[in-house]
Formats: structure tokens, sequence, C-alpha cells
């Protein structure tokens, strides 16, 4: 490889394989930051985006990974905002306008011009990536880069999401998905003072809940979780955090809220899921939506990890293992997060 070229992983066609090809480093304009990735987590919503199963699709080609770690190693025209060799994070909010009714609410995370690392910009399964230096992540000191990975999009989105769903300490929040996001989410509850019930179709990854200190766990493929959830809690969970990509867990996961209870979504898999009407109007259920976080939830979530109290389970693999790694995600094969790690060969 020459110095200006760079490994990157291209969807080149949506529902294709990724393509591993040699590009040139991209050149910072004004306003831009240049990052020497380090390592990139490989989140579920990559899978999404490759395939093009969200309404508004992405234009190919385009490079997936929007948990991109790594050194600011050049600065365009005018960026005071970040200086050459800080750590930082390329996130999923790659860009905001910064002047809406919603960037000037601190909600950049649904400015309606935003942009999105690893979907309408390119992202970080690549050596190199170009970024916004007002929107990425600063990495704590004494926070690896692998370490950090996992939190700008797993952590961000499971503790902006547990936030959102109002369950204090000593209340019940049941997490339903125990992958990438949700062996997160329960390390973010319990630290949270919240007592968590876990909730997957796989024994292996409720092992682990248990593990990570889940009081309750359940099977969702199995008998009648949502009748032993709501028999074991005293009346359903306080908070639900539905992090599961599959439709099935949404109707059981506000079946599983308590009166007066708040349901988030955070899984994307496409299409809709049927609600029912009486049970949610007459227990005055919430459901609510919840994407990512803002750059302060981000700030708060790595915050917890350079502290220790959330720690993601990750297995390191080179990017020329992408494909492999997707295979394995789509079939439920990963057992929390995989981490790109652009030291390997
Ligand atoms: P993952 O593949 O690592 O984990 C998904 C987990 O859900 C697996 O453990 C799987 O066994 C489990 N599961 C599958 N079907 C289930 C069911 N019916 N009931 C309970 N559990 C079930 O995926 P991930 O990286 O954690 O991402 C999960 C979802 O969250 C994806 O749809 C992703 O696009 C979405 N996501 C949303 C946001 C957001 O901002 N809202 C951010 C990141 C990811
Ligand atoms: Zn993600
Ligand atoms: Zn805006």
């Amino acid at each position: 490889m020459t110095t200006n070229t760079m490994h990157a992983a291209v969807v080149e066609t949506l529902g294709q394989p990724l393509a591993l090809r040699e590009l040139p480093i991209p050149a910072v304009g004004p306003g831009q930051i240049l990052v020497k990735t380090e390592a990139c987590g490989v989140c579920h919503t990559d899978l999404h985006a490759a395939h093009g199963d969200w309404p508004v699709k992405p234009s190919v080609p385009f490079i997936p990974g929007h948990e991109g770690i790594g050194l600011v190693v050049a600065l365009g025209e005018g960026v005071t905002a970040v200086k050459l060799g800080d750590r930082v994070g390329v996130p999923w909010l790659f860009s905001a306008c910064g002047h809406c009714e919603h960037c000037l609410a601190a909600w950049e995370t649904v400015c309606g011009e935003a942009q999105f690392g690893g979907y309408t910009r390119n992202g970080g399964f690549a050596e190199y990536i170009l970024a916004d230096p007002n929107y990425v992540a600063r990495i704590p000191a004494g926070l690896s880069a692998a370490d950090a990975a996992p939190i700008i999009c797993a952590g961000v989105t499971c503790y902006k999401g547990i936030k959102e769903s109002g369950a204090k300490p000593g209340q019940w929040i049941a997490i339903s998905g125990v992958g990438g996001l949700g062996h997160l989410a329960i390390q973010y509850a319990l630290a949270m003072g919240l007592r968590v019930c876990a909730i997957d179709v796989d024994d292996g990854k409720l092992a682990h809940a248990s593990r990570l200190g889940a009081e309750l766990v359940f099977n969702a493929s199995r008998g009648d979780p949502v009748g032993d959830l709501r028999l074991a809690t005293g009346g359903g969970a306080h908070g639900v955090l539905i992090t599961a990509p599959s439709l099935s867990a949404f109707h059981q996961g506000v079946a599983m809220t308590r009166k007066r209870g708040t349901c988030v979504l955070v899984g994307l898999p496409p299409g809709e899921f049927p609600t029912p009407l009486f049970d949610v109007v007459a227990n005055c259920i919430t459901i609510r939506g919840s994407f990512v976080g803002t750059r302060q939830d981000m700030a708060e979530a790595l915050a917890f990890a350079a502290a220790g109290k959330v720690k993601a389970d990750y297995e390191l693999q080179p990017l020329s293992s992408i494909n492999n790694v997707f295979d394995r995600l789509q079939s439920g094969r990963v057992p929390s997060r995989v981490v790109i790690d652009f030291g390997a060969a």
C-alpha cells in the first residue's frame, strides 16, 4: 500500500457482501478533520444499512461503520474545536445544522439536516475517516480505542433510552435483546440504580445477562414470558427498552410495560407492529422512540465507561473479516460486539 491510499470495506450494491478496496485517503476540506482509525465497532445498524432495510436508502457506494475511534491526523482550514493527536469517535450523528428548532433545544439527533456516519457519510470501516470536529465524540483519557468504540453507538443509545424510560432507582427495567446494545444497557441500568430483567431468544445471551447482574431473565421464544415477567415484577416493568431487531419483541415489550410505564423503542427492524390500543390507553402506557443520543448524552455515556462502571464485551477482528462478521451478526452468532482492530493485519 502506498501512503496515499487506505483499505476500506465498501457497500457497492445494497444486499451484497462488502467489497474490500484500496481507496485514496480523503483530503480534508475547510472545517473538516481527518481521523486515523484505531478501532470501529460493528453495529446491527450497519447490516440494516448494507441491506437497504429502511425507507430512506443510503446511496452507493458508501463505507459503513459509526463506532470508529481514532486519532486526529489532519485539520482543515479554520478548525479549532479539536487538536492534532486528540482521540475522537466518529458517531452515527455525524453532523447537524446547529440552528433549527431541534438543534437549539439540544435535540440535534432529530435535526432535519443531520448527516449520519456510515450512512449518508463514509464511516469507520476504513483506515481513515473524514469527520466534523463539532460532532465527534471526545474520548476520555484512559479509555482505549477498542473499549470506547461500542460506547459511541450501542452505549449512548442505551444510556439515552434508559433515561427516556423515566425509570427511577429501585424500579424495574426490562431490556429486550442482549446483543451489542443490550449487554451495555444492562450495565448502564445497574449503574443507574435500576433492577434489571433481560429478555432474549438465546439462552447463552441470557446467561451472559445474569452474569452481568440481571435479576430476572426470560427466553422470549418459550412459555409465557410476558405473564412470567408481570408476575415476577408485581405488574410489569416501569421502563422497557427494546433493542431486539425483531418485530415480535415490540409487541411483547409493550405487554411487559407496567401501568403508567414507558416502553422505549430503539431496535430498528424494518416494518410495523400491532399495538393493543385498549391496553395502552386504559393502562396509560407511553410508547416512545429514541434515537442514539446528543453530544451531552455521549459525554455522559463515555464517562460511565471511563469510570469503569460500564465495560463492553467485544471480540477483535481484522477489517478483512467484515463479511464473516456480518453473517454472524445477522444470524445471532456474535456474543456481544465485534470491534474491527485497525492495528491487526
Ligand atoms: P445485535 O444483533 O448485537 O443484538 C440483537 C439481540 O436481540 C441479539 O442478542 C438477539 O438474540 C436478540 N433478539 C433477536 N430476536 C429477539 C426477540 N424476538 N426477543 C428478544 N431478543 C431478541 O444488535 P445490536 O447491534 O444490539 O442492534 C439492535 C437493534 O438496535 C438494531 O435493529 C439496530 O439497528 C438498532 N439500533 C438502534 C439505534 C437507535 O438509535 N435507535 C442505535 C443503534 C442500534
Ligand atoms: Zn449503531
Ligand atoms: Zn438542526
